[in-house]
């Protein structure tokens, strides 16, 4: 068998963990001779295995390029060990021997076979249970069939962190963020918070820049703000359904999740209620009134949107002067309604910061609890971004696929998503998705396929493209520290 070598990660005691101690970074090759004459000898490094990087991919990393050799004399020494480093190119599974050649005699070392390592951190909010996918997640990293071969190893215990009901409105369109799913947002949100809580618990500063946090979380949604606006007839009864008319009480079906049921200090002033008013016309113009609608007369309602709560409906309560009025019971005439509200408008499974360690993964989404496929679809997509897929094919990442979209950012080919993503076996006619997604690497959860009426969602699996890529990612500290990893949590 082969022996292993870690390529990606430094030769420091922290990054050395397991039995037998693994073998870390550059390979150390030693070369003993019997005699002191001085003698010249060459060393070279070849691959008897594995992946070969394009001519591009190697112009723009060094840890693409293989040591091509070169020579070295015994110094005249006997009994020398004469030690050398060599990088190995950084593409998981492939396999390598050292060659040296002296006096025509060529002596083979043993081979070795790379293999890339990361640490992660499973934290949760309290009260929030962690899915149990971390060993799919390893998996998904690790695959030997495909010999993706890297390692996900935990830098720390499972952590409990503060609770956020909902993290909401972080900047979307902000560069150091990324979301799986098309979101719009306004406003300050409390992304600040949701990193704060986690660096509290997070324990894995000692195997940074190799460290990233899994943060498992409630909601992930984006505050927006919608009008709505509708006019009845007082006595129609068809209308009912959406309307009741209970004397003094209107209930109107707004046919979005209002802003409830996921801040409880937004519960509490109901700050979803942004303003609105009624106005009555009477028939033939007769006559009119205008009232103003007020936060304290307004009430969400209506049956819960999902197992955890959610409302599409406002309950208007008019006030005892309004009724007074008594135009409503007595006239013909239409009714104007505009209601201004905030939403949750875009729902998140999960995001990652770009320049941060730190993943957030959703547990619950449009008020009802994820799946496990669907949570490690995510985490595989977030993990995926911080390491380097999609890959553009620009700087120390390999080169990019055919399948490649959403590059560079805002570049006009965002098709609907927001970062580099996959589109392999999806189709895009500058409109609508089709088709099947076949990498977990495509921008978003799923699309709503309309012409079938249903929602078609992405696997959890890399394409086999993308597998390619994956194997040939450089995770060394110098490309991680540029690409997803910059900063320390
Ligand atoms: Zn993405
Ligand atoms: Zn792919």
């Amino acid at each position: 068998m082969a022996l292993e070598q870690w390529v990606n990660l430094n030769k420091k005691p922290d990054y050395a963990e397991g039995t037998p101690l693994p073998r870390l970074g550059t390979l150390r090759v030693r070369a003993k001779f019997k005699k002191d004459k001085l003698t010249t000898y060459k060393w070279k490094i070849v691959r008897t295995d594995g992946v070969k990087y394009s001519k591009k991919e190697r112009t723009r990393n060094r840890r693409f390029r293989l040591f091509k050799g070169g020579a070295r004399t015994n110094e005249n020494k006997t009994e020398i060990r004469s030690t050398q480093d060599f990088n190995l190119p950084a593409a998981g599974g492939n396999k390598y021997k050292a060659v040296a050649t002296c006096n025509r005699k060529e002596v083979k070392s043993a081979e070795v076979e790379v293999r890339r390592r990361l640490w992660y951190q499973v934290l949760h909010m309290s009260g929030v249970k962690p899915l149990s996918i971390a060993k799919k997640l390893e998996d998904a990293f690790w695959n030997p069939g495909k010999k993706l071969f890297i390692e996900s190893k935990e830098a720390g215990s499972k952590a409990s962190m503060k609770y956020l009901k909902t993290i909401w409105d972080v900047e979307v369109k902000s560069p150091d963020l990324e979301f799986t799913s098309t979101t719009h947002t306004h406003g300050m949100g409390n992304g600040g918070d949701f990193i704060k809580a986690a660096k509290k618990a997070w324990e894995g500063k000692k195997k940074a820049p190799y460290a990233y946090a899994l943060a498992f979380v409630n909601y992930i949604t984006t505050s927006t703000e919608a009008t709505h606006t509708e006019e009845v007839s007082f006595n129609v009864p068809s209308k009912l359904a959406k309307w009741n008319w209970g004397g003094d009480v209107i209930e109107v079906e707004l046919g979005e999740l209002l802003w409830w049921d996921l801040v409880p200090e937004d519960d509490k002033v109901h700050s979803w209620f942004v303003g609105g008013r009624i106005v009555f016309i009477e028939k033939g113009g007769k006559s009119s009134a205008r009232i103003m609608l007020d936060r304290k007369n307004v009430r969400p309602s209506g049956p819960n949107y999902g197992a955890h709560g959610g409302k599409t409906r406002a309950k208007i309560r008019l006030t005892g002067k309004d009724i007074d009025r008594n135009f409503f019971s007595k006239k013909d005439g239409r009714w104007f309604i505009k209601l201004t509200v905030r939403t949750a408008g875009g729902w998140s499974g999960g995001f990652a910061y770009t320049y941060i360690p730190l993943i957030a993964i959703a547990t619950r989404s449009f008020f009802d609890d994820t799946g496990d496929d669907e949570q490690l679809a995510t985490v595989m997509h977030e993990v995926g971004h911080k390491i380097g897929l999609a890959a553009t094919g620009v700087g120390p990442v390999p080169d990019k696929t055919g399948d490649l979209y959403g590059y560079p950012k805002g570049s006009g080919d965002d098709r609907g998503h927001w970062g580099p993503h996959c589109a392999n076996g999806a189709g895009w006619d500058g409109s609508k998705w089709s088709g099947t997604p076949k990498c977990v690497m495509w921008g978003a959860n799923g699309y709503w396929d309309a012409a079938a009426k249903k929602f078609v969602k992405r696997k959890a699996k890399f394409c086999p493209n993308c597998e390619k890529i994956i194997r040939k990612l450089d995770l060394a500290s110098q490309t991680l520290t540029i690409t997803g990893f910059q900063k320390p949590l």
